[in-house]
């Protein structure tokens, strides 16, 4: 069973900055965790190494992106954009 039922890592901030600032730092967290597709060799291996930087684990590759996904166009669907509510 998992320690944190369903705040994953927003877990250490407690009680803190309240439930909606806590689910869009969750939603932004877990992005960071996701490992994405190369768009070279095409190898589910990506991660993000600095802001807006990712690299290919299988061959190498490191691109700039968006800060929190590879890629502004790859961001999930459903995904909270600029100022929505
Ligand atoms: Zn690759």
């Amino acid at each position: 069973m998992p320690r944190t039922k369903k705040v994953g890592s927003t877990g250490r901030l407690g009680p803190r900055y309240g439930t909606k600032v806590r689910k869009q730092v969750l939603e932004v967290e877990r992005k960071l965790r996701r490992s994405y597709t190369c768009p070279s060799c095409s190898a589910d291996k990506v991660r993000r190494v600095g802001g807006s930087i990712w690299q290919c684990r299988r061959c190498g590759v490191k691109f700039a992106g968006a800060a929190y996904s590879p890629s502004v166009l790859a961001a999930p669907a459903g995904a909270p954009t600029k100022g929505g509510r």
